[in-house]
């Protein structure tokens, strides 16, 4: 039997220097290689597959190899080209950061486990506050991700108002309790409804309000499904339709609630960063009167995966939902932040770090900015397509992102026919990464313009790509 000895300094050195110029040159050869990921399964595999290492491997090796086998496994997501779902592009030093947190090895529960960690994270919770427009009431968990921060906002909501329904849900659950009605727009993003599997409420019990074009809850429907509703009641609202980028409108639905005495959850994944932009914060105006809501660091903050926040405006009901205690975890009584006790994970990576990292890389009104330039990208992107015959913008493109229909617009099954085609023909091209989606019945292209690197001439080659692959499916026989 072989004993890994632990590794010299200099071994140690090595292996950093070697992993963090491998990363140089990922970065370096994603642009050269094309958006896409050229390797599909069977090459992957049979470059990983082998029977279960007996004896270990040489540190350098062990990096060395999964480098090699996995090239040209990645998609292009931290590069200029990458318009596909709403997939932001990891910045650097959030990068760095994150390995500095894997490096220390700290497990960010608590104070005591991860005193800087802990410190870092109370702190980041702040600036997200700020930058967000958001009153320093608002309580923040640092989750995985949108999905999570749905299930910590919608379970907090769940105890709260059953605990004004005079029932302990942390003592008693779900036997026997007055029943929640849960009210959510018809085309809530689909992690809202795992959430609600998830927390306890059947797919089918579940109150669903119409929705305007661009997906939007309706107001007046809103008031006329609630008017016969009864108890305890939690409506979950968007802020960034998945396809059309739209948000419903925060500010009517939260007045109304106040007036059923209802908990508003809104998933706003990437749109709740229009907050941070002077120009589009009215879109979102509301969300700062909301009981809780889901965004993602992971997308419009840039920062590596996986990373979201949860916001609760009630502290104490955040803390009920998510109590994890025991004697030998200390908590500190002293107002200084437990990161656990705002998250569903006891032990966890400091999702603080590459937060805290990233806002003092780009600043608030970095991010501002990002997120106006990639709106106006947006607009650039829908004018030059419009004015091509046979494509059509069909969403409003009210924040960053577009749906594109190919073809006359008269018949559906057509129109999806020439979508899937110049799909195809942009993913044979491998030069911009753009993704499809059903819209109304129809196949359509779908575009996000949320990566930190894309600009003005990585849109224009896009909307070349995009010409030149709908041409080509247009008239076929010029290829
Ligand atoms: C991305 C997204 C989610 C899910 O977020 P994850 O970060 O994947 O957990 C939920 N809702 C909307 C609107 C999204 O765009």
């Amino acid at each position: 039997m072989e004993i890994q000895m632990p590794l010299s300094s200099e071994q140690l050195a090595e292996l950093y220097v070697f992993t963090a110029a491998a990363a140089v040159d990922a970065r370096e050869n994603s642009e050269h290689a094309g958006p896409y990921g050229t390797a599909d399964a069977g090459v992957l595999r049979g470059r990983f597959l082998e029977a279960t290492p007996q004896s270990g491997l040489n540190a350098q090796a062990v990096i060395s190899s999964l480098v090699e086998n996995s090239r040209d496994g990645h998609l292009g997501t931290t590069g200029k080209d990458f318009f596909g779902w709403v997939i932001g592009g990891s910045n650097p030093v959030g990068v760095a950061a994150d390995w500095l947190t894997s490096n220390w090895g700290q497990a960010a529960g608590l104070f005591e486990t991860a005193p800087a960690a802990s410190i870092i994270e109370e702190v980041a919770a702040e600036w997200l506050k700020d930058i967000l427009h958001l009153p320093e009431q608002f309580s923040v968990g640092f989750v995985t991700g949108a999905t999570v921060a749905n299930i910590v906002g919608i379970s907090a909501g769940r105890s709260e108002v059953l605990r004004k329904a005079g029932w302990d849900f942390e003592e008693q659950g779900f036997y026997g309790s007055p029943k929640i009605n849960i009210v959510v727009g018809a085309q809530a993003h689909t992690t809202v409804f795992h959430a609600l599997r998830f927390l306890g409420f059947g797919t089918a019990t579940i109150v669903r309000i119409p929705t305007d074009k661009e997906g939007r809850m309706g107001v007046t429907e809103l008031r006329s499904e609630c008017s016969e509703l009864e108890g305890p009641t939690i409506i979950i609202a968007q802020a960034g339709h998945v396809n059309t980028g739209a948000i419903d409108d925060i500010k009517a639905i939260t007045a109304f609630a106040q007036t059923i005495g209802a908990w508003v959850h809104v998933d706003g994944a990437f749109g709740a960063w229009a907050r941070a932009s002077d120009n589009h914060r009215w879109q979102t105006d509301g969300l700062d009167q909301v009981d809780s809501f889901a965004t993602d660091g992971h997308k419009w903050l840039q920062t590596p995966y996986d990373t979201g926040f949860v916001f609760i405006k009630n502290e104490a009901a955040h803390r009920r939902a998510m109590n994890i205690s025991a004697s030998y975890l200390p908590a500190q009584t002293d107002g200084t932040r437990d990161p656990s006790h705002f998250v569903p994970e006891l032990s966890r990576r400091a999702r603080g770090v590459p937060v805290w990292a990233n806002i003092k890389a780009m600043g608030k009104h970095g991010i501002a900015k990002l997120i106006d330039r990639h709106c106006e990208l947006a607009q650039i992107i829908r004018q030059d397509l419009e004015e091509t015959p046979g494509i059509h913008i069909v969403n409003q493109v009210s924040l960053n992102q577009l749906l594109v229909r190919f073809g006359d617009n008269a018949d559906d099954a057509h129109d999806s026919d020439a979508a899937r085609a110049v799909l195809l023909r942009m993913k044979e091209q491998n030069k911009s990464f753009v993704g499809g989606t059903d819209w109304n019945g129809c196949w359509v292209m779908r575009i996000s313009v949320i990566s930190e690197r894309i600009d003005e001439m990585s849109a224009k080659k896009l909307i070349e790509n995009i010409k030149e692959a709908w041409s080509l499916v247009r008239s076929p026989t010029r290829s």
